[in-house]
């Protein structure tokens, strides 16, 4: 057998090969398959991981600030219980050295262990996406009290419409860049017959991709209650775009003003949303639509991936903790041709998109403005936050209509260490 293999490979690699798993290894037949190439475990280890490290010279993506070839040669050959590796979470940061608007985070878990097994690099990551949360020592807090929320209603002169969403995980199955087609599906079927359950207000029904014509889905999506094809590179790079359209759908409710996207960038999320600015009634249905959910789900005998560490665990670190992005469209033409824009934003740690979504620049004078923080504050908190920043936005804004001067706020404290 040892000879057949030596024969089959090159001189120079089977010498690699044989003295780093030893000669036992290879008469064995551990090392070839029926079709008489060598397994995928043992060709990784020809090569050291020196010779594997990503070229990350041009990056600026948090995965590619953290990772050193030391922490990668820990890493490399690890793997999470359902066969998850490092190169799999790290590629859409590897084939994306950064992004136009935003700093993305450059990698993504496949599964709930992918955080543990791989937290020589998260938890850096997290620490740097997180403004220094530490997941090793720190406690995430979780609020969903709505009545809490104070000042929520915005002047609809500048806001056009209030959404807040998050993402919930099923407990046991793959996260979207890792799951099988079969786990998808049973994503889709635990989702879809929990959510059955709602009544009321909430009560609506579930529309499949698969079934919904193009046009249709286009329409949603035009109208922003449905999220875009999975064209971007950052989604597509972390293998989120497999199998298309299957198993991916919408449901929501009859107003469409709570809605569920399911096998998106994560097993669900979970939106509330209306035209205007009334942000508190949008949290109230938010928080009451979440936790009927969640107690529908454990009906079925399933549950969300929690730990207190991390809180709510997303496919992305960036969604870590609430998983919470609570943000209006508004409209600033005068504030967004200030040179403070960007400063005043920062300090009041809200975040600028495109109203067509991440990918998209901003068109016009209206922005999508949301919180830029997501792990260390509680629901309740980052949603006082966008209603208070958002409430300042529009002051500067009414203050340069009228001549009159801005000034910049000092920096909202950070979670409290
Ligand atoms: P998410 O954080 O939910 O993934 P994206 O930036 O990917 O958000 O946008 C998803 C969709 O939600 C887009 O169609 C976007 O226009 C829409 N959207 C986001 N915020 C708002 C808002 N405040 N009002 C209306 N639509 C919104
Ligand atoms: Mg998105």
């Amino acid at each position: 057998m040892a000879s057949t293999f030596t024969k089959m490979i090159s001189g120079r690699t089977a010498g690699l090969l044989l003295a780093s798993l030893g000669a036992g290894a290879a008469a064995t037949g551990y090392l070839m398959s029926d079709s008489a190439t060598i397994s995928a475990e043992a060709r990784k280890k020809l090569y050291p991981p020196s010779a594997d490290f990503p070229d990350l010279r041009k990056h600026n993506n948090c995965m590619a600030s953290a990772l050193t070839p030391a922490i990668y040669a820990t890493l490399r050959d690890r793997t999470t219980p359902n066969n998850w590796t490092l190169d799999q979470c790290i590629q859409t940061g590897v084939d994306n050295p950064g992004h136009p608007f935003i700093k993305t985070v450059g990698m993504v878990a496949g599964d709930e262990e992918s955080y543990e097994v791989f937290a020589e690099i998260f938890d850096p990551v997290i620490k740097d996406r997180h403004n220094g949360y530490d997941p090793r020592t720190m406690k995430h807090p979780t609020d969903l009290e709505a009545s809490k929320l104070t000042s929520g209603i915005f002047d609809e002169k500048y806001v056009l419409s209030s959404r807040v969403r998050t993402g919930r995980s099923i407990r046991g199955l793959s996260l979207p860049p890792a799951c099988s087609r079969a786990e998808r599906r049973e994503v889709e079927r635990v989702v879809v017959q929990a959510l059955a359950g709602l009544k009321g207000d909430l009560s609506g029904c579930y529309y499949s991709l698969t079934d919904m014509t193009e046009q249709e889905q286009q329409r949603l999506i035009d109208d922003h209650f449905l999220f875009d094809k999975p064209v971007s590179p950052l989604l597509t790079c972390a293998f989120m775009a497999r199998d298309w359209p299957d198993a991916r759908g919408i449901w929501h409710n009859n107003d469409k003003t709570f809605l569920i996207w399911v096998n998106e960038e994560d097993h669900t999320r979970v939106i509330s949303m209306e035209k205007g600015g009334n942000m508190k009634r949008v949290f109230e249905r938010f928080c009451k639509g979440l936790k009927q959910v969640e107690h529908l789900i454990q009906e079925r005998g399933w549950e969300f991936m929690w730990n207190e560490r991390l809180g709510y665990v997303l496919t992305c670190p960036s969604n870590l903790g609430t998983g919470l992005r609570a943000g209006v469209h508004v409209r600033l033409p005068k504030l967004s041709q200030d040179p403070r824009f960007g400063k005043i934003l920062d300090n009041l740690r809200l975040q600028k998109r495109g109203t067509g979504g991440v990918d998209t620049a901003a068109v016009g004078d209206t922005f999508d403005i949301s919180n830029n923080d997501r792990l260390g504050k509680s629901e309740v908190e980052l949603v006082q936050m966008v209603v208070d920043g958002v409430n300042y936005l529009i002051e500067c804004e009414k203050r340069l209509e009228k001549g009159q001067d801005i000034k910049i706020p000092s920096p909202i404290a950070q979670f409290r260490k």
